[in-house]
C-alpha cells in the first residue's frame, strides 16, 4: 500500500534503535523526509546515514534530550515545520510506589507527558494552517493495564493520554489527527536490559527470564520493531485521517479484555 507521505518531513523522537527506529524506517520505506534524535550523538549520525543509504530519502540527525527545553528547542530548529510528529522517549524507571518520592513523579510526568505535549503545542497549529498532519505518540500498554512495577510510566502515559484526547476532536476537521500507540513486549535493547535486571534479581539465566516472558505472550513471541514501525507508519499515512484519539494496542493480545 503506498502511504502517501512521499516528501512529507516527519520528525520521529528518541530513534537511534528500538521502537522509534522501527518507526523511522517505515517512514522512510515511503518516502518521508526525516528528522530523528537520540542524546548519544555517534549512534543517531550512525542510524541517519544507514536509513538514508537503505532508502534514498534526507535524513538529519539531532544530538539531543528531547525532555529538555535545550533539546526540544534543536529539534524543531532542524524542523520548524514537521507534517509528522512522533513522540517517543526512554521510559521512567520501574519501581515500588512506596519508595518514589514526588521528584521522581516530576521527571517521569516531565518526560513522558510534558516533553510530548510541548511538541505537539510547537507543531500542531502549522499542521492546522496547512491543512495535513499526523501526531503519534508511542505509550505502553500499561495505560490500558496497569504493570505494578511500573507505576511512573502507568501514571505519567495516561496523563499524556488524557491530555490530547479531546485536542484530537478538535483538530481532526483540519486533517490533522492525533492517536496512542501502546506497545506491549518488544524485542529491544529496552526490554533485553530489563531481563537483565529481572536475571540478576531473581538468580535466574538471562535466557531463562527473556524465555518465559516470550511464552507469556499470547503469540509466544516478542513484537519486532518492525512489526511495530508497520502499524505507527500507517496511522502516519494518508489514510489515516478519519482516526483520531484512539489508542491502539500493540501487545499480541496480551491485555485480556473483550474490548
Ligand atoms: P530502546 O531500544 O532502549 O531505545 C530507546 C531510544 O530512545 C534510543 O534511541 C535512545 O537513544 C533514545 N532515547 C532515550 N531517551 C531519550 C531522550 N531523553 N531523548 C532523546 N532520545 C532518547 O527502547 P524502546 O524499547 O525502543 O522503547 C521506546 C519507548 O517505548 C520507551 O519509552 C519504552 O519505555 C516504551 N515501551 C517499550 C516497550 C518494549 O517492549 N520495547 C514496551 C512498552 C513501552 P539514547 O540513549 O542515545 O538517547
Amino acid at each position: 500500500m503506498d502511504l502517501g507521505i512521499k516528501g512529507k518531513k516527519a520528525i520521529v523522537c528518541a530513534a537511534s534503535k528500538g521502537l522509534g527506529r522501527g518507526v523511522a524506517e517505515a517512514l522512510a520505506a515511503d518516502g518521508a523526509e526525516l528528522t530523528i534524535c537520540a542524546r548519544t550523538k555517534s549512534e543517531i549520525e550512525q542510524t541517519a546515514r544507514e536509513i538514508a543509504q537503505r532508502y534514498g530519502v534526507k535524513v538529519t540527525p539531532v544530538a539531543c534530550d528531547v525532555t529538555t527545553e535545550d533539546g526540544r528547542a534543536a529539534l524543531l530548529a532542524a524542523c520548524p515545520e514537521p507534517d509528522i510528529l512522533v513522540n517517543n522517549a526512554g521510559g521512567p524507571p520501574p519501581g515500588n510506589f512506596k519508595d518514589f518520592s514526588l521528584d521522581d513523579w516530576r521527571k517521569a510526568v516531565e518526560g513522558n507527558m510534558l516533553s510530548p505535549i510541548a511538541l505537539i503545542h510547537a507543531t500542531v497549529y502549522g499542521m492546522i494552517e496547512r491543512g495535513w498532519g499526523r501526531i503519534l505518540n508511542i505509550t505502553s500498554a500499561s495505560v490500558k493495564g496497569p504493570i505494578p512495577t511500573l507505576e511512573l510510566s502507568n501514571g505519567a502515559r495516561a496523563g499524556l493520554t488524557g491530555g490530547v484526547a479531546a485536542l484530537a476532536r478538535r483538530v481532526v476537521r483540519h486533517n490533522v489527527v492525533i492517536n496512542n500507540i501502546l506497545p506491549g513486549p518488544f524485542e529491544t535493547d529496552r526490554l533485553r536490559s530489563t531481563s537483565h535486571a529481572i536475571a540478576a534479581k531473581t538468580g535466574k539465566t538471562f535466557e531463562e527470564v527473556h524465555g518465559a516472558r516470550q511464552a507469556d505472550s499470547p503469540a509466544g513471541r516478542f513484537g519486532t520493531p518492525e512489526e511495530f514501525g508497520a502499524a505507527a507508519a500507517f496511522l502516519c499515512s494518508q489514510h489515516a485521517g478519519y482516526i483520531t484519539g484512539q489508542n491502539l494496542v500493540l501487545d499480541a493480545g496480551g491485555i485480556n479484555t473483550t474490548l
